[in-house]
């Protein structure tokens, strides 16, 4: 009997520090959604959309609700409230399949895309 190798997202966090996080306003307000950001945590982009802070920029992007080292100790600091975006990112075979985006993410930060077997029991 095998035993469960885990989440790999765990402790990996690449796409945190890859992508520009937006999302629509209403994800921002209180009482406007389900699962609020917190205030502080993220900045306009345009009259309708936010992003997360620091994820807007060009050349070094990176989430200020990250913490931890990238690939080692990695954790989202709002995960319960945490935007729409996060929410729906899938991890590479995560559910069967490859996600590209992921991989990018990962290579940028000098891990190797996710494989099946990473998901196995
Ligand atoms: S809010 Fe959390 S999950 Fe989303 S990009 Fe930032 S650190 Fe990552
Ligand atoms: S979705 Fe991919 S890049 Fe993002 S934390 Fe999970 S394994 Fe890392």
């Amino acid at each position: 009997m095998g035993s469960r190798k885990g989440n790999p997202c765990v402790g990996c966090g690449a796409c945190c520090a890859f992508f520009r996080v937006q999302f629509y306003w209403r994800e921002a307000n209180k009482g406007e959604s389900e699962h609020v950001v917190p205030p502080g945590m993220f900045e306009d982009l345009d009259l309708n959309y936010r992003c997360m802070k620091g994820t807007g920029d060009k050349h070094h992007p990176k989430c200020n609700g990250l913490k931890g080292r990238i690939g080692r100790d990695a954790a989202c600091s709002i995960y319960t409230q945490r935007p729409s975006p996060c929410r729906a990112f899938q991890a590479s075979f995560s559910d069967g399949k490859p996600n590209p985006r992921c991989d990018e993410a990962r290579r940028a930060h000098g891990l190797k895309p996710l494989r099946r077997e990473d998901w196995e029991i």
